[in-house]
């Protein structure tokens, strides 16, 4: 499957992507890639693998300014895609201070090397956890955000950051809050790969793998079809060609973006599992466990900005496609990349 080249993305220099080395950032920057576009990957590796990443390489961490510094004098970037922060709502909870150093002080940090060298455009990774509890579903992006825990407040801090840094400073922002990202690019060679693993359809593949006996189902109670969480999973795929369209609107002058990404369908959990029944042929025992801290019920996007800012439309994003791409990487990598 091919990503659909949008009209015009033909920076006079590369592309800066921190965090290009972790599961959404190597897919970005794989299609990049692919498109011809000049890439500079900066990471710390604290999550990320540096054996997803082919591009000119940086180890760096946002947190060392003068490192950081360096790398902008070296390659002179002309946009940042912005991928590195922390982004689970339970560790969230127990270590806010983990989530406001590297979410808030490190994308400031990275913001005011960009000042500094005259790199005005940014793309950075945001979420539906800027919503808080939905008023209504589907969500639409001019909703109102109320993050109802730490994960979500960084991520809102981030967004208002950019925004005021536009308005002041003349920078050209896009952000682009994620659904559920899910699936990989099995022909490339990428997957998903965390390290300890806590998204559900790696943990629900990884029971069909023999990994583990059953999956915990975090509350049977919720006020949902089927009394699980509904979640809106958006193919990395898809992501990643979303994030070359914002790029190329903001080259192109648009100053400031910001819209979901998501499909508009919902899924229990105990929807996804029967579908990755399906899909692998094994059996996926269930225990339905308490609720998860940070968890709201439903998070379904409403799509419309996305398709009217920046003519994107999701192409591989269907559950039982995300699933069979899942299914292939961790059958062909069970190790993860730990494994290649
Ligand atoms: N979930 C679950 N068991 C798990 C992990 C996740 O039931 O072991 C549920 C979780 O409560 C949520 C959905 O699966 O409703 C997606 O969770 P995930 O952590 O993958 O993504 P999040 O929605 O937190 O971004």
């Amino acid at each position: 499957m091919s990503t659909q080249q949008p009209a015009n993305l033909s920076p006079r220099g590369p592309v800066l992507v921190p965090g290009g080395a972790g599961y959404i950032g190597a897919h970005f920057v794989r299609v990049l890639e692919r498109l011809k576009v000049p890439v500079v990957v900066l990471d710390n590796l604290s999550t990320g693998h540096r054996e997803s990443v082919k591009a000119t390489f940086e180890q760096v961490d946002l947190g060392d300014r003068a490192a950081l510094a360096g790398v902008f004098q070296r390659h002179k970037p002309v946009a940042v895609v912005h991928f590195a922060a922390k982004c689970y709502v339970g560790e969230s909870v127990t270590e806010p201070a983990k989530y406001y150093r590297e979410n808030v002080i490190h994308t400031w940090n990275l913001l005011e090397e960009m000042r500094a060298h005259a790199c005005r455009d940014i793309v950075f990774s945001s979420t539906a956890a800027t919503y808080g509890e939905p008023r209504t579903v589907p969500i639409p992006s001019d909703h109102p955000q109320n993050p109802i825990n730490p994960y979500g407040r960084t991520k809102l801090h981030m967004e208002h950051m950019m925004q005021d840094y536009g308005h002041a400073y003349g920078m050209r922002t896009a952000a682009l809050r994620y659904f559920n990202a899910a699936g990989c690019m099995p022909e490339e060679g990428l997957g998903e790969d965390h390290e300890p693993e806590t998204h559900i359809i790696p943990l629900v593949l990884g029971v069909a793998l023999g990994r583990r006996k059953s999956i915990a189902i975090f509350g049977g109670d919720w006020p949902t079809r089927d009394g699980t969480c509904v979640r809106d999973y958006i193919h990395v795929e898809d992501l990643a060609d979303a994030h070359v369209r914002a790029l190329t609107k903001l080259q192109g002058g648009t100053s400031a973006i910001a819209c979901n990404l998501g499909t508009g369908n919902g899924y229990t959990v105990k929807e996804l599992v029967e579908l990755a029944r399906k899909v692998t042929g094994h059996a996926i025992p269930v225990e339905v466990v308490a609720r998860r801290a940070g968890d709201p019920a439903q998070l379904v996007a409403d799509g419309a900005k996305a398709k009217e800012l920046l003519g994107w439309t999701p192409k591989r994003s269907g559950l039982e496609q995300i699933l069979k791409d899942a299914w292939s990487f961790m059958q062909k990598h069970p190790r993860g990349y730990a494994g290649d």
